[in-house]
C-alpha cells in the first residue's frame, strides 16, 4: 500500500523538474527526468557525486554507495538491496545508454528513511539536505603490485573428501583418488593467491566431506569468486579409448548443456548420494531452478570470463587438450552458489598422460600458479569494468 501510494504522489505533476542537492561542500542542482511511464527519475551518477558517493557494478546488481551504505539496484526490476534486504520500489531503476537511472522514491523517501540522521528531504522544494560535517574522502586505495585493490575474496573448493573419493582415476598410483589430487592442487592454489594478495576461504583442508551443498554459499556477498576443483575421468569399462581423451575443461551454470558436459555432471552430481533426501531435493527441485536462474542472470558472464581465462592459462602448462569452457544447468555444486563460479576439471585420470601430470608436484603447482594467474587477471578485468563505471571522488 505504501509504494503504490508512493507511485501516485511521486508520479509526474508533483516532482518538480530539478532536485536540488545540499550538502556542507554545497549546492548542486540535477535534472528529474522521466521514465518510459512518465514516473520521475534522477540520474545516479550526478547524485553519488553529489553526495560524495560512489557506484559498483556487483554482477547485475548496481550499487549506490552513500555514507557507506550500499543500495543495490537491479535494473529493470522494481526493488532494492540494502544490507542484504531486498525491499520494493515504486519504479524500477534503469539504463539508459550509459546513464543509470533510479526512482525519485531514492532521495524523496529512501534516503531520508534509512539515513535519516544524514538526510531530510523538503518534498515541496525538491531538496535533499545533508545535515552535519560530512566525513572526509577516503584516500585513493593503496593498489598490490600486481595492480590488484587488496581486499579480494576466493573461496577455493577441493571436490569430494571424506567418504566420497570421487573418481579412481585409472592410472593414479594406488590409494589415490580424485579427492586427494583436488586437495593437493586446492592447498597449493590457497599459496599462490595468498601470495598475491588474495584472501582464500577454503570449503576444506583435510580429508573431510563438506556438504556439496554447502560448498559454494561459502563464496558470500564478500567473495569474488567460487572455485571448484576436479579430475575428470571416463568409465573405462564404456569407453575402449579412454586413454586417448585428456585434457581440462571449465565447467559454469548456464543453459547450453553438450552431451560431454552432462557425463561430467552426472559424475559430479554423484556425490549428492551422500546428502540427506533433502538436500538432494534442493539440489534439483524447483528452489534450484530459482537459485540458478538468479545466479544464471547475474552472473553468467563473469563466470564464462573467470573460465574463459582459465582455460588460456591453462592451455601452455597442460599436457592435455583444452576442450574450453562448457555451460551445465545442472551441477549441484554450482547451482547453489550466489556468485560467479567455475568448476576446473583439471584433466582425465583415464589418461595415461593426464593422470601423470597430475599426481606430480610439479604439475599441480603449474595447475595451482595457472589458476592463480588468471584469478588475478579476471579480478583485474572485473575492477577495471566496475572502475570504468565508478562516480565520485578521486575518480
Ligand atoms: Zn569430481
Amino acid at each position: 500500500m505504501i509504494t503504490l501510494a508512493l507511485l501516485a504522489s511521486l508520479s509526474g505533476p508533483h516532482a518538480p523538474a530539478q532536485l536540488v542537492v545540499v550538502t556542507p561542500r554545497g549546492e548542486t542542482r540535477l535534472a528529474v527526468s522521466a521514465d518510459a511511464d512518465g514516473h520521475p527519475v534522477v540520474a545516479a551518477f550526478p547524485l553519488a557525486a553529489a553526495l560524495g558517493g560512489s557506484i559498483r557494478q556487483d554482477g547485475a546488481w548496481i550499487t549506490v554507495v552513500i555514507s557507506r551504505q550500499d543500495f543495490s539496484f537491479l535494473p529493470h526490476a522494481p526493488l532494492f538491496r540494502l544490507n542484504d534486504r531486498i525491499e520494493p520500489l515504486a519504479v524500477p531503476a534503469f539504463e539508459r545508454g550509459d546513464s543509470l537511472f533510479v526512482p525519485y522514491q531514492f532521495v524523496a523517501e529512501i534516503l531520508p528513511r534509512y539515513l535519516g540522521e544524514l538526510y531530510t528531504f523538503d518534498r515541496e522544494a525538491g531538496r535533499l539536505v545533508q545535515r552535519g560535517p560530512v566525513a572526509a574522502a577516503a584516500p585513493a586505495p593503496k593498489r598490490l603490485p600486481n595492480g590488484l585493490l587488496p581486499g579480494h575474496i576466493v573461496t577455493v573448493d577441493a571436490g569430494h573428501g571424506g567418504a566420497d573419493p570421487g573418481n579412481p582415476g585409472r592410472f593414479f598410483p594406488p590409494g589415490v583418488t580424485e579427492k586427494s589430487v583436488t586437495l593437493q592442487v586446492a592447498l597449493l592454489l590457497q599459496d599462490e593467491l595468498t601470495r598475491r594478495g588474495i584472501t582464500v576461504r577454503m570449503t576444506r583442508t583435510t580429508d573431510t566431506r563438506p556438504n556439496l551443498l554447502q560448498r559454494a554459499p561459502t563464496c558470500d556477498a564478500s567473495c569474488d569468486l567460487f572455485v571448484s576443483l576436479h579430475v575428470d575421468a571416463l568409465d573405462t569399462r564404456k569407453r575402449r579409448d579412454y586413454r586417448s581423451v585428456d585434457g581440462f575443461t571449465t565447467l559454469i551454470i548456464g543453459e547450453e548443456n553438450s552431451a560431454d558436459a552432462a557425463r561430467v555432471a552426472q559424475t559430479e552430481n554423484e556425490a549428492l548420494r551422500f546428502e540427506s533426501a533433502q538436500d538432494q531435493d534442493l539440489a534439483g527441485g524447483p528452489l534450484a531452478y530459482i537459485l540458478r536462474d538468479l545466479q544464471m542472470n547475474e552472473y553468467l558472464r563473469e563466470s564464462a570470463r573467470a573460465g574463459a581465462l582459465m582455460q588460456t592459462h591453462l592451455e601452455p602448462i597442460h599436457p592435455g587438450k583444452n576442450r574450453g569452457v562448457q555451460q551445465r544447468n545442472d551441477l549441484a555444486v554450482l547451482n547453489t552458489g550466489r556468485r560467479p563460479g567455475v568448476l576446473v576439471e583439471m584433466g582425465y585420470g583415464s589418461s595415461p598422460s593426464d593422470a601423470k601430470f597430475l599426481v606430480s608436484k610439479d604439475g599441480q603447482r603449474r595447475i595451482a600458479r595457472a589458476l592463480a594467474d588468471a584469478i588475478v587477471d579476471y579480478l583485474l578485468e572485473f575492477e577495471w569494468k566496475s572502475g570504468a563505471r565508478a562516480a565520485g571522488p578521486g575518480r
